[in-house]
């Protein structure tokens, strides 16, 4: 059975070799094994006159990668309108940033179904459609509508909010009906599952199956929990390989043998920036004696900048990293390294080597990859102390960590004392735990495990669950 993967972002290996983060990165090295092809945006634009939009395929390992041109008005509405200003802040509950015209999802619509002819030209009978995250939604629906019965599939890497936040958005209905196009809907955690069924039971009139199947009139619909993995030997490799590397060795001197703590966040107000600046700031406060101890190194890519909430809180961490820097920092201690820059994995992972707290403090987040990552870059023999939120998918697993809500503060320094100064038993403890987890978890079986449920859920009507929820 061949496979076809579709997201919005696409991402080819860049020339140093190295794999690019998140969701790319982790289709990237499945496609590249397992000859699926991978369908995405070009990122170029075509008149919107056009009946069939321009595609560019390439070989990619043993897979394919085609990329589709969009009409530019359309696409714009699609990504900086419905998908960045409506969907995201809905997902990651924050309704006080949503913006929403009506153009926005007729333009979601447009994009949708040039998607789901890109891909129903592409699929035979027996072809396997995996669609991934909140751009698509509509796919299936629109691929159903164009004769396709083979088996579809889909993944959400947000979180799934609760049903009172998630009303907030305009045109709900219309845009999550159309998951019951789906044989198949993957959830990072038990709580986003639940979150979605009892969104569908009061919102959509499906009615329950068992614990994990929903009926949505004559369609069935599997649900299932698939925790997103890592590469954890790349990043555990690539941290033992680049530990000496120039830019490893330059951050260490200047170090002057204190302690770094590292962010590595894309810039954006679901990640905790500001609270996790406030506790930092809160540490030096109650601490003075480690104000020439402690680094705080924060990697912060900016992105979606053609959105004003992107634009505000950049603007507003740029000032509050001066601020702090403004008032602990001395002519020889930089006390917050806050970058606007994207960094290779593999410099990433040395970077996480050395630092003795991992600091990963989003208010919402479906999963979280870098709390992974930095878990796989340690050193067995003396690692490092993540500080995880509680509102991150990641800390279902990464329950050895110090878990915090990142809203609060005060808990939030103090846990960076307590992860600065563990005693060393403690800390392999809990890193062993976690790395036990990830390793079981890892890439490969994510992927393998939502294909091989998704081609069950199709040959079965009521197939067995990918795991059990109350
Ligand atoms: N990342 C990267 N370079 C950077 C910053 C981040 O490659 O400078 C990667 C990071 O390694 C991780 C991904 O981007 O794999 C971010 O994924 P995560 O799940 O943490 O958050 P998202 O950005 O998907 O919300």
């Amino acid at each position: 059975m061949d496979t076809i993967l579709v997201s919005n972002r696409v991402a080819e290996p860049s020339r140093t070799g190295a794999v690019p983060g998140g969701l790319a990165a982790v289709l990237l090295s499945a496609v590249k094994t397992s000859g699926a092809t991978w369908v995405g945006a070009s990122g170029k634009f075509a008149p919107a006159e056009e009946a069939r939009m321009p595609t560019h395929s390439k070989k990619l390992g043993a897979g394919t990668l085609t990329t589709v041109d969009f009409p530019v008005t359309d696409y714009r509405r699609f990504y900086n309108g419905m998908a960045n200003s409506a969907l995201w802040p809905i997902l990651h509950y924050r309704a006080d940033l949503l913006r929403y015209e009506p153009e926005f999802v007729a333009s979601y619509r447009v994009i949708n179904e040039i998607m789901a002819n890109v891909v129903a030209d592409r699929a035979g009978p027996d072809t396997l459609v995996w669609v991934h995250d909140y751009h698509y939604f509509m796919l299936g629906e629109f691929l159903r509508q164009r004769g396709f019965t083979g088996p579809i599939g889909f993944f959400l890497h947000t979180p799934f909010p609760t049903k009172s936040v998630l009303i907030c958005l305009p045109e709900h209905r219309t845009v999550l009906k159309a998951l019951s196009a789906y044989d198949l809907i993957g959830f990072q955690t038990d709580e986003d599952l639940l979150r979605f069924r009892d969104y569908a039971i009061t919102k959509l009139s499906a009615t329950m199956v068992g614990q994990t199947e929903l009926q949505f009139g004559d369609r069935r619909v599997k649900l299932g929990i698939f925790p997103v993995g890592i590469n954890v030997e790349f990043f555990a490799e690539a941290a033992r390989e680049n530990i000496d590397s120039n830019k490893s060795n330059r951050i260490k001197r200047g170090l002057h043998h204190g302690k770094l703590v590292i962010g590595v966040d894309r810039l954006d107000y679901s990640k905790g920036l500001p609270e996790r600046f406030a506790a930092y700031e809160r540490f030096l406060t109650i601490y003075p004696d480690e104000r020439k101890r402690v680094s705080f190194l924060q990697i912060t890519p900016p992105t979606r900048s053609a959105v004003e909430s992107y634009r505000r809180i950049r603007a507003e961490l740029a000032s509050h990293a001066g601020d702090i820097n403004a008032r602990f920092g001395d002519v020889d201690w930089m006390v917050l390294r806050y970058i606007n820059e994207s960094f290779p994995p593999d410099q990433l992972a040395a970077l996480y080597r050395i630092s003795k707290v991992g600091c990963v403090t989003p208010l919402r987040d479906g999963m979280n990859l870098v709390a992974k990552e930095y878990i796989a870059s340690q050193d067995p023999e003396d690692p490092g102390v993540l500080v995880l939120s509680k509102f991150a998918g990641a800390a279902k697993e990464l329950n050895a960590a110090l878990v915090v809500n990142p809203y609060d503060i005060g808990e939030l320094a103090q846990a960076l004392y307590r992860a600065l100064y563990m005693e060393r038993a403690e800390r392999i403890e809990r890193w062993s735990a976690m790395m036990k987890t990830l390793r079981g978890g890892n890439i490969v079986r994510w992927y393998e495990g939502f294909i091989d449920t998704l081609r069950e859920s199709a040959v079965s009507p009521a197939p067995v669950a990918s795991r059990s929820v109350a």
